[in-house]
């Protein structure tokens, strides 16, 4: 395996896992059909809103809301119609992520 990810990326990973795990037991339907839920989406606010809000936990279960792989696609194309090229709002400078995590 060459691309082991960083410590870091795996303790995120492992703590979203659990979420996202506890997450969809507590709610196992999808919040736009009747599907089972699959994926815990950032609702209303995105998990970067969130944060430049000053929430110290996104991924609290206050902060998504359950949805199926088929809505979460649906929902992600909505929200960023024709994807990011498409969009010419003023551009940011991406954010490092390693400083959230620890
Ligand atoms: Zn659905």
């Amino acid at each position: 395996m060459s691309n082991r990810p960083n410590a870091a990326q795996r303790g995120y990973d492992a703590r979203w896992q659990r979420i996202r795990r506890r997450f969809l037991r507590a709610n196992p339907i999808c919040a736009l059909c009747p599907n089972p839920s699959q994926v815990p989406d950032h609702y209303p606010r995105s998990r970067r809103e969130l944060l430049e809000q000053g929430v110290t936990d996104p991924d609290e279960p206050q902060y998504l809301r359950p949805l199926c792989t088929s809505c979460h696609n649906k929902e992600t194309a909505k929200h960023q119609p024709g994807g990011w090229a498409a969009r010419p709002k003023r551009k940011r400078k991406p954010e490092k992520h390693l400083g959230l995590i620890g």
